[in-house]
């Protein structure tokens, strides 16, 4: 049975990672006038209330978003990330957080299309109230790793899939890897972006996984990785990646300047890799 909710984790600085990489990445999917399909395989319940008893209890997004999202940055990637967050708050307080289907709905086009995949019975109800009147988008209360290549390629090619698991289950690491794989066969041209955790020591797989997807030799694979703080011996998460495969051009410099950009919102503490693996 699945026990992870994001809401209690919305707005957290793997968020702003992860929210601030799509955004990038879907911009330049829009630089171009053909459509293109966005797949969210893990998609949560797409919109968060940061008042929530939830939310509330980790205190989270006070650490990430909130902190953040009233400050000014030079940087246009930050800047549109920042004014997104604006957009859903008209008011003084950061109350709501948009999630990846909320993000990525605020950036289609008419012809553009969406498919959100969500397992557990909760989050998908909630999915449905959120985006089932917007005719673009596809809801699916399914297994987001067997969806996503039954569901590719997708009409039209163009596009991306973010692939975004909460990592409960053991298997997920594997999953996420053989995923890719699949997915990279059926749908060569597919921009694949996969989210995953920076751990302590007792838990964290962020080095395997690095190792495997060097190993498997994807095409233009970028990744980013955001620290927030050191890493400890436990099971916390300090930071955390994206793996992007089929980089789209000069993503790399961009996401570098963001990168920095962010990092002067977000304190000393904070540190960001940024690398091409191929
Ligand atoms: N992508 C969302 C965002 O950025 O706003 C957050 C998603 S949250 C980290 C992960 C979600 O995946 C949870 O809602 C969880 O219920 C769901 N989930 C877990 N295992 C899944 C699976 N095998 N297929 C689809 N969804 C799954």
């Amino acid at each position: 049975m699945l026990s992870y909710r994001h809401s209690y984790h919305a707005g957290n600085h793997a968020d702003i990672l992860k929210h601030l990489t799509l955004i990038a990445l879907l911009e330049k999917l829009r630089a171009k006038d053909k459509p293109f399909v966005c797949i969210d395989t893990h998609s949560g319940s797409g919109l968060y209330d940061l008042q929530s008893n939830e939310a509330r209890k980790t205190g989270e997004a006070e650490q990430g978003a909130a902190r953040i999202w009233q400050q000014h940055s030079n940087d246009a990637g930050v800047a549109q990330y920042l004014q997104l967050l604006k957009t859903f708050n008209p008011g003084s307080r950061l109350r709501r957080y948009p999630g990846s289907p909320a993000i990525a709905q605020s950036l289609l086009r008419e012809d553009d299309r969406m498919i959100l995949m969500e397992l557990h019975n909760n989050e998908i109800e909630l999915l449905r109230a959120n985006f089932q009147h917007d005719k673009r988008i596809s809801i699916h209360h399914r297994d987001g790793f067997e969806g996503v290549l039954a569901l590719t390629p997708p009409v039209p090619r163009r596009g991306l899939v973010l692939i975004d698991p909460s990592y409960e289950v053991k298997t997920d690491y594997e999953r996420v890897l053989d995923t890719c794989v699949k997915l990279t066969k059926r749908w060569p041209q597919g921009i694949i972006a996969l989210w995953y955790p920076l751990l302590g020591k007792e838990k964290d797989r962020s080095s395997w996984l690095r190792e495997r997807f060097s190993q498997k030799k994807f095409i233009d694979l970028l990744s980013i990785e955001l620290q927030v703080e050191p890493q400890t011996n436990d099971s916390g998460m300090h930071g955390s990646g994206m793996f992007i495969v089929n980089t789209p051009w000069q993503l790399d410099q961009q996401m570098q300047l963001s990168m920095q950009s962010l990092l002067e919102l977000m304190g000393p503490s904070c540190e960001f890799r940024l690398s091409r693996l191929s």
